[in-house]
């Protein structure tokens, strides 16, 4: 009896203790790197006809790129949306297939991440990247990402923009401010055009692009932050 309690014990401590380890030394290393680099980053689309294609519109407006983290059975939905972003110059990276929570559904998370990733993999070259859904990994996503050749990636900055409470505009402008940049994690999950989610992702968007040009931050992806080329001059102002 005892035994069997050791060993669930074990077995807990090796799934879990990874995932925060891994997420605590892969998020300050981000931390480091995207030091007056803005990244803009959009979790659990695509989704049409709201919010993904006003997004990408104000992103071409101001001549920025930002990397999108596509839940599979939404990127299999929108195959023609994707392809746009692609070809729009965009970061197309890997969030799961069916958005699976790791520590609550952790059995079918594993098979979740590589599907996730095989489902992004028309729309990219190189290296896959991927964000467990919700930040919450174990030891099994984690090697599942290992075995797909994939780099997990996490945020430096939560933008708040998917809470029922929204928070001050202002508030999360001044915290990246403060923060000289970094990941910042948005969302575009299936929302009403006009909704006040989707207006404060989108209002967010062009006020942290102001914010990286009058800094002189430079705009960049989550793939070429990690390839060390944050080439992208700070957006235009157009
Ligand atoms: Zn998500």
């Amino acid at each position: 009896m005892l035994e069997a309690a050791l060993a669930l014990a074990g077995l807990a401590v090796l799934t879990f203790a990874p995932g925060f380890l891994v997420r605590a030394a892969g998020i300050a290393r981000l931390r480091r790197s995207s030091r007056g680099v803005l990244v803009l980053t959009y979790d659990d689309g695509p989704n049409a006809p709201a919010p993904t294609p006003q997004i990408l519109e104000l992103l071409a407006r101001r001549g920025a790129r930002a990397t999108f983290f596509l839940v599979g059975e939404c990127a299999d939905a929108n195959r023609e949306l994707c392809a746009r972003m692609a070809r729009e110059g965009h970061d197309l990276a890997a969030h799961g297939y069916r958005h699976r929570h790791g520590w609550l559904d952790p059995l079918r998370a594993i098979g979740d991440v590589g599907a996730g990733i095989r489902a992004i993999a028309p729309y990219r070259s190189g290296r896959p990247i991927y964000r467990q859904p919700y930040g919450k990994s174990t030891l099994w996503t984690l090697l599942a990402g290992v075995h797909a050749g994939a780099a997990p990636v996490w945020w430096t900055l939560d933008s708040c923009d998917s809470r029922e409470e929204l928070p001050g505009l202002e508030s999360v402008v001044e915290r990246v401010e403060q923060e000289q940049g970094g990941i910042i994690l948005m969302h575009d999950y299936k929302r009403e055009a006009g909704s006040p989610g989707a207006r404060f992702t989108l209002e967010l968007t062009g006020r942290l692009l102001d914010l990286a040009q009058r800094r002189g931050w430079r705009v960049c992806t989550v793939s070429e932050l990690l390839a060390g080329s944050a080439a992208q001059p700070a957006a235009g102002s157009a």
